[in-house]
């Protein structure tokens, strides 16, 4: 196994949207949890457009020296994983954790989460246990973690969870993706070498509510999706291929029991109607099928990821003076 790299600093990222009734205590309570590990610390506050006091707060909270806070503020509102990505700009940690502002995730988990990372993990995902959230809710992120887990091969039982440590190198190999739409946790993921998962208590929301309406919700699962795959688009060419077929196969029976069976059966002429109707269906379905793997190759260029990631290289390389002695 390689050489565990120690953790020397951890910065600390938190998007904020509308939060100024959880941000003083949310503040406190980072600052009191980060004085607690052994390395230096800072913290990263990314204002994602708020329109509320959260701006001034947070200002203040950064001119205050003793607290280690930098505030990055956002013009208008991204979306949480576009602000988290602003936040890793600044970030200058060896370890970078990330954390949602509503107090849900406990900040006083980040030593436990730096303690597992200093293990050798490149990514410390957690778990919810006793999820504080709508029936609704646990049961549409149950079939998206199913999703994830066959796609990406990296096991993990709950990616809405935002409390995460990642090592320095993959947030910079994210960094290096050039899409507009992400979902962290999973670009995390393909990015990794070893990644475990610890379990987490999770409050319910005090403050306020939730920041995700349903059209955020729908946005971000189709994020999610597509920051994973093309599969969708490649479905569609399968599953048009498949109606082609058996449209065509439907229209060429038509056609023979009409012969067979004399106008009379096939109600005179709707039958031959549908016939063609379904050849013109299927023909549509592999036009489709064909732009969505266009679509889908030009997808992935645009949004031009590393092709590949070298995580680590041991040893020295072999310049042309060292390989004669060999
Ligand atoms: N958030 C954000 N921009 C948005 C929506 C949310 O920065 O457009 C932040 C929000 O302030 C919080 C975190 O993302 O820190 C998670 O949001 P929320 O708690 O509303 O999501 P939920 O817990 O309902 O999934
Ligand atoms: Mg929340």
């Amino acid at each position: 196994m390689s050489r565990v790299e120690p953790i020397n600093k951890v910065s600390v990222v938190i998007p904020v949207f509308n939060e100024q009734e959880s941000l003083p205590a949310l503040i406190t309570r980072t600052v009191a949890a980060c004085g607690r590990l052994s390395q230096p610390y800072e913290i990263i506050l990314v204002d994602d457009g708020s329109s509320d006091d959260s701006v001034n707060l947070m200002t203040a909270a950064a001119r205050a020296a003793e607290n280690h806070l930098i505030a990055v503020l956002l013009n208008r509102n991204y979306g949480q994983h576009s602000a988290i990505m602003a936040g890793f700009i600044q970030a200058t940690g060896d370890l970078i954790i990330t954390l949602d502002a509503d107090l849900q995730n406990p900040p006083e988990e980040i030593p436990r989460l730096v303690s597992v990372a200093e293990q050798g993990y490149d990514v410390v995902g957690s778990v919810r246990a006793q999820r504080q959230d709508s029936w609704f809710r646990k049961c549409a992120s149950r079939a998206i973690n199913r999703l994830i887990q066959r796609a990406t091969g990296k096991s993990m039982g709950d990616y809405g969870c935002m409390l995460r440590a990642y090592r320095r190198q993959v947030v910079e190999a994210m960094l290096h993706c050039h899409e507009r739409s992400t979902f962290i946790p999973i670009l995390a993921n393909s990015f990794a070498r070893r990644t475990t998962e610890i379990e987490v208590a999770h409050a319910e929301r005090e403050f306020g509510d939730s920041k995700y309406s349903l059209m955020k919700l729908i946005n971000l699962m189709y994020d999610l999706v597509t920051c994973l795959t093309t599969t969708p688009l490649r479905l569609l060419s399968v599953v048009g291929s498949v109606i082609a077929v058996s449209g065509f196969t439907l229209s060429v029976i038509l056609i023979a029991m009409r012969l067979i069976l004399g106008p009379e059966w096939a109600a005179e002429g709707v039958f031959t109607l549908f016939a063609v109707l379904f050849t013109f269906i299927g023909a549509q379905f592999v036009g489709m099928g064909l732009l969505g793997e266009y679509i889908g190759r030009i997808y992935n260029d645009v949004r031009a990821r590393p092709r590949y990631f070298v995580q680590q290289v041991i040893g020295a390389r072999p310049s042309p003076s060292t390989q004669e002695e060999e």
